[in-house]
């Protein structure tokens, strides 16, 4: 029989308890006899179940498959004209962390499913943490943040057989024509990417800048990929999610570590803040983006990736991005959907992370920390008197100069719950129009049409198809038409059993209606 020599040298790192006490075997547990019960006083065994039935903390609720690394970003250009922030001034180079995620799959799910991305960076500057919580897209389905609970839920699973459905994605959509704009980006080959690496970022929501002679200007950031854009079709997708559900990860893996490092060139468009108030549409319109002929983009500086973590569950599982991180030079702005995030995000890392989230390394900033937060689960960081404020002990005391407190802004009216005003130019299908007409190629128009008419097939019913022909008319006639025929040429291919085994319970509640 041959033995194997498994015992350790002297010089191996002896393995220990959570307390650094070692153990006495790798292998064993402490048992009565060969062959006799297990004994409780064995700890080891123990902490090693005890930690292994604790080490899922709560997936994100969106976003929750995802990867990223870490890296620099270095301002080419000079914009001390539009902000005082610290990180875009001539010279700046600052580390960023980036987390690239689809958004309605859970932790296991597929890269490569339709879907738009996320793209969330944070810069450690040295005027503490900026964090730009943006997407792979440039707008978003809704623009009040009363429906993203129900858009979110709508792309997830149904309560009955836990499936995901398409008649409910496509029922939430028609019925909310503002999301026409980004169902279109969606269903266009920008809908998957082919690398992580291939895609640009947008902040999407508009923010403020603010100089140091205190001037605002109303911004958007746009991370544009030095690596190019490519897609993957739908076909080369689906093979993808069936040979590797995490080819994205991986991708952006391989080549950091063999020195393959990707770029992103930060580029802002840029709006005098008088504009606003007069500007054809509403600038704030998360639907909508501003046309580069009316507010072309400035050259900033690139961020590049350079750093892969190390320790995926403490730098990216428990990493905290939150668009209220903002330094001085930065601001939000009336954008509904950006107010509400700036309390969503850090309400969700409080739920998945506990109370002082801020005190995982990967979410500290770079500069001293002098908070008047308190205790909490996990608080791991000194706290010294005294713990009030003001005080007459040496305290910590604010500095307005150091801040500019998120932007100003004037509003004034009674209390409503109604729509943005409407301007000439807010309408729900212009844009997207505008996509379909003038920005896509005949191919890249065939490929949505073919990409449209197989989500739709795929589960899609009265009433709600009907108005997705319908939605799809309001965006380009001929579109429209060119989906519905499609439809309704391999409609007869759709299998009404398998749709019934599907869902049954929308299949019932259709067959008593
Ligand atoms: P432009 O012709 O100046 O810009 C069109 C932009 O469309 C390009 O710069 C590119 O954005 C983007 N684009 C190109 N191919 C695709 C595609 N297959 N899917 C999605 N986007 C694509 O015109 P406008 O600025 O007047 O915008 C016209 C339309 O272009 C808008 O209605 C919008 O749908 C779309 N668009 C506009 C953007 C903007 O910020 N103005 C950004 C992205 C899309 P990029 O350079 O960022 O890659």
């Amino acid at each position: 029989m041959t033995t194997y020599e498994t015992r350790p040298t002297t010089e191996t790192r002896p393995t220990t308890t959570d307390a650094g006490v070692p153990v006495a075997s790798d292998e064993h547990s402490l048992t009565v006899g060969p062959d006799g019960p297990l004994l409780l006083q064995d700890h080891y065994l123990l902490e090693q179940m005890a930690n292994f039935n604790r080490e899922r903390i709560p997936e994100r609720q969106p976003h929750a498959k995802g990867g990223g690394a870490f890296g620099a970003f270095e301002v080419t250009n000079d914009v001390s004209a539009f902000t005082r922030a610290a990180v875009f001034q001539p010279g700046a180079r600052t580390d960023v962390l980036i987390r690239f995620s689809t958004v309605a799959g859970e932790r296991g799910s597929p890269d490569t499913w339709r879907d738009p991305r996320g793209f969330a960076v944070k810069f450690y500057t040295s005027a503490g943490n900026l964090d730009i919580v943006g997407n792979n897209t440039p707008v978003f389905f809704i623009r009040d943040p009363l429906k993203f609970q129900h858009f979110i839920r709508s792309q997830k699973r149904r309560a009955d057989n836990n499936l995901r459905d398409h008649d409910m994605q496509w029922d939430f959509w028609t019925l909310s024509p503002e999301s026409a704009h980004q169902v279109t980006w969606l269903m266009g080959d920008r809908g998957i990417p082919r690398t992580w690496r291939h895609m640009n970022g947008y902040s999407s929501h508009t923010y403020m800048w603010i100089n140091a002679a205190g001037e605002q200007f109303w911004v958007k950031y746009h991370f544009k990929t030095d690596q190019g854009i490519e897609f993957f079709t739908q076909d080369e997708a689906d093979q993808m999610a069936a040979i590797d559900t995490d080819y994205h990860q991986r991708d952006l893996y391989e080549h950091i570590r063999d020195g393959e490092f990707p770029s992103w060139t930060l580029k802002m468009q840029i709006m005098p803040f008088e504009d606003a108030k007069t500007y054809r549409f509403n600038p704030f319109d998360l639907t909508k983006v501003w046309p580069h002929a009316d507010y072309p983009l400035h050259e900033v500086g690139r961020l590049t990736l350079n750093r892969n973590v190390s320790d995926y569950h403490t730098e990216m599982e428990q990493a905290a991005f939150e668009p209220n991180n903002l330094v001085a030079g930065t601001g939000l702005s009336p954008d509904k959907m950006l107010l509400a995030r700036g309390f969503s995000y850090a309400d969700a890392h409080r739920a998945r992370l506990g109370v002082n989230y801020k005190q995982i390394p990967v979410n500290s900033p770079k500069v001293p920390v002098h908070s008047y937060s308190k205790d909490g689960a996990m608080r791991v960081q000194n706290v010294s008197d005294p713990v009030y404020a003001p005080n007459s002990y040496g305290g910590p005391a604010a500095r307005p100069e150091l801040t500019d407190d998120g932007g100003r802004w004037h509003a004034d009216g009674e209390m409503v719950r109604t729509a943005y005003t409407l301007r000439p130019d807010d309408d729900d299908w212009g844009q997207a129009g505008t996509m379909v007409r003038e920005v896509l190629d005949d191919a890249a128009r065939a490929r949505l049409v073919d990409n449209i008419v197989g989500h739709l097939l795929n589960g899609v019913s009265e009433p709600v198809l009907e108005r997705a022909f319908e939605y799809w008319r309001n965006v380009d006639k001929d579109l429209g038409g060119r989906i519905e025929a499609g439809v309704r040429a391999k409609q007869h291919l759709t299998d009404p059993k398998a749709a019934q085994q599907a869902n049954p319970a929308r299949s019932d509640a259709q067959a008593k209606a």
